[in-house]
């Protein structure tokens, strides 16, 4: 077995940039989700090792060196981060001529030639699903006969036969174990779940189509394929042996209310384990439904939202109904479950008339908490293509983020400037959190818990910096795009 390194390289201060973050940025608050895509190979390969850098404050000086005592390096990319990441490669073979190094990741497996191309110092990047590649490869299986990958020979650039969709999702090890040897959980955050947290997934893929969400149209498919409530079990039941301090589990599987039997059944046996968890929701689950997870320790679900516009909906094939949403949110609220909201801006069809249909919506709504984003057309998506098609892509391919790791508006149409989308995402927070009702709410958690009262203030801080930032992001060329704001 090849002595196998696993990284999410350094990047921007701060930035949720590799593995577990749908959106590749930085965020309002410090924040950082689990690099579980790769703590799934490395699960599989003993011996390896499992590199977090960006949560853990690593350098490219503190962590390239590692590189001297490894055969293999597998390094996780997305489109914002490629070009670091690129970088960090070459300086990963600089330290060690004779590694060998991997990269995986929707933006590879999208595009693999224009990546080897553009990462000399890569000599594979795998295509789809990488568990299996990865294990087979630090196995020292040759690459011509590896699976679902492009890899150089020579000068060339050959590509292998692809690799089948994982059907068996029990055959893969727990990652929990991984997390164990090579994480520190206190190092993770997200504002709206409580701290210490641990996420994982119990299932790839969503049954959605939604036009600008990548992993569904790129790693995952439109199949939920899951793990069987045995094995969700008994990885949760060892993830609470391991870490004690955790105070909530959440499951980052796109839709994991998407099979609402085997939602009920896992929340049930959760319930009989004492776990307090949350997860990923569309806003049309069953009040039965929710009756049921929240009482087997549901306490919060993370609900895409998007926009408050029937038509945008539409739009983007979210599947959802306004009307619905509304009665789902009412139910949660009544049932004592907390919601965080998300919701984009800048997606097709959208005017300053949707925008601020959709902060209405919010405010109205009223989840406990909110997030709001710039639509981000990422190659491999239908957004992507469509924003090609029609002209809509203000900056070129891998320019999500400026030099910050700050999201920039990627999108113009005709009747709405980039600028217009990226400044509005300021007044949905300012009129969605400086509400007097919203901030009473808040407030109150405050008195009612130390805890809530300093970590509250902390975020404010990170909140309201972030804004002053987000002022200084250069918004490239959007004077062509179209109407200013009303
Ligand atoms: S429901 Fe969520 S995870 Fe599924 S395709 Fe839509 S945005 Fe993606």
């Amino acid at each position: 077995m090849k002595h196998t390194l696993f990284l999410n390289p350094p990047s921007y201060e701060g930035f949720d940039g590799g593995a577990g973050s749908r959106y590749q940025a930085r965020r309002e608050i410090r924040s950082f989700w689990y690099p579980t895509w790769l703590a799934q190979p490395a699960a599989m390969v003993p011996g390896s090792r499992l590199i977090d850098a960006p949560p853990d404050g690593l350098t490219v000086e503190q962590v390239a060196p590692l590189a001297r005592d490894c055969e293999l390096a597998v390094l996780h990319t997305s489109t914002p981060s490629f070009p670091n990441d690129a970088r960090f490669a070459a300086r990963l073979k600089e330290e060690n001529p004779r590694i060998q190094i991997g990269m995986v990741g929707a933006h590879v497996g999208v595009l693999p030639l224009q990546s080897l191309t553009g990462a000399p110092s890569v000599d594979w990047v795998a295509l789809g699903e990488f568990d299996y590649t990865c294990a087979e490869i630090a196995a020292g299986k040759p690459l011509p006969e590896v699976q679902g990958i492009a890899y150089r020979d020579g000068e060339q650039i050959r590509m292998t036969s692809p690799r089948p969709t994982i059907e068996n999702m029990d055959a893969l090890p727990s990652v929990v174990e991984v997390y164990k040897r090579d994480l520190t959980i206190e190092n993770y955050f997200i504002g709206y779940l409580q701290h210490p947290y641990v996420s994982l997934y119990t299932g790839r893929g969503c049954r959605s189509k939604c036009t600008f969400c990548l992993w569904p149209q790129t790693l995952g498919g439109h199949r939920y394929r899951v793990r069987s409530a045995d094995s969700v079990e008994a990885e949760m039941a060892a993830a609470k042996k391991y870490f004690p301090q955790v105070r909530e589990f959440f499951f980052d599987d796109d839709t994991f209310t998407d099979d609402l039997p085997r939602a009920e059944e896992i929340a049930r046996r959760l319930g009989r384990l004492g776990m307090t968890w949350s997860c990923n929701a569309k806003a049309n689950v069953p009040r039965k439904t929710l009756e049921i997870l929240r009482a087997n320790g549901l306490r919060l679900l993370l609900v895409g939202y998007e926009s408050g516009n029937q038509q945008i909906l539409n739009n983007i094939k979210k599947g959802t109904r306004i009307d619905i949403a509304r009665e789902f949110t009412r139910n949660c609220r009544e049932l004592g479950i907390t919601i965080h909201g998300t919701f984009i801006l800048g997606l097709p069809g959208e005017t300053p008339e949707t925008i601020r249909e959709t902060i209405r919506f919010a405010c109205d709504i009223e989840p406990e908490t909110i997030q709001v984003s710039l639509a981000a057309p990422y190659p491999g998506t239908e957004l992507y293509r469509q924003a090609q098609e029609q002209g809509w892509l203000q900056i070129q391919t891998g320019e999500l983020v400026d030099t910050h790791g700050v999201q920039v508006a990627a999108l113009r149409y005709p009747t709405l400037s980039s600028t217009l989308i990226f400044d509005s995402v300021e007044d949905f927070y300012r009129k969605f959190y400086f509400r007097p009702r919203k901030i009473f709410s808040l407030v109150g958690g405050m008195v009612r818990s130390p805890e809530v009262m300093k970590r509250r203030l902390r975020e404010g801080v990170e909140f309201f910096r972030f804004l002053h930032e987000r002022k200084k992001t250069p918004q490239p060329s959007a004077a062509a795009a179209g109407s200013p704001a009303s």
